[in-house]
């Protein structure tokens, strides 16, 4: 008998996946995963604007900020993080803004105020999903009123088109999501659905402009 010349093909990114899937694990010690009780899928209490300034809810913000920096770190990703996702189901949420002057935002009891007609379409991840990425169609920028940290009233109104506003307007909407216990696979197109194993992935991304859909009329 001859020698086989045959050999398996293995799958690509072997070593970036085992890379991946380890640090993955690592930050399952502080975020909460999907299925893990009902954390992830509770109704988040909103924040009295009157205990803002107490030491408790200054401590719950200063523990979110460091487990979203924590998580940047061991992944190199991660761009907002809710309350509910460290075991805090009350309605704020840190986003990381390299390009602004304060790199994390942190918004209390955010309320949506007005949307985009125009919706976009470009994939996400979670800190709760595991290694999943899919896309997400979501109106191109929302404006909503929330409380900063020191309990002042703000107001996040960028609608322009440019990376930084795109992607600021499509985390924001993912993080208030998670305050009323909606998950991004909820809104997802799952038929495009793939697993974080292709380090090339998020610099192919691009956002890609969806047509209202039309209400069918029967010919
Ligand atoms: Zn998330």
């Amino acid at each position: 008998m001859t020698k086989s010349g045959w050999k398996p093909a293995l799958p690509p990114f072997r070593k970036y996946k085992k890379d991946m899937y380890t640090k993955h694990g690592l930050t399952s010690s502080f975020v909460y995963q999907l299925g893990e009780g009902d954390m992830i899928r509770r109704q988040s209490r909103e924040v009295p604007p009157s205990e803002i300034l107490t030491s408790d809810t200054q401590a719950k913000i200063k523990y979110l900020k460091k487990c979203l920096l924590k998580y940047r770190r061991l992944t190199g990703m991660g761009r907002g993080i809710a309350a509910v996702q460290v075991g805090i189901p009350e309605r704020f949420a840190v986003i990381y803004l390299p390009e602004e002057n304060r790199k994390l935002l942190v918004i209390i009891n955010p309320q949506i105020i007005n949307r985009a007609g125009e919706s976009l379409k470009f994939p996400e991840g979670c800190m709760s999903e595991g290694p999943l990425f899919a896309p997400v169609v979501r109106p191109a920028w929302t404006e909503f009123s929330y409380l900063d940290e020191q309990g002042r009233e703000q107001m996040w109104t960028e609608k322009d088109d440019t990376l930084p506003h795109r992607i600021a307007n499509r985390v924001f909407q993912h993080e208030i999501d998670h305050m009323d216990g909606i998950i991004f696979l909820d809104r997802a197109i799952l038929s495009e659905l793939t697993l974080d194993s292709d380090p090339t992935f998020y610099e192919k991304a691009s956002f890609e402009e969806v047509l209202p859909q039309k209400t069918s009329t029967k010919k």
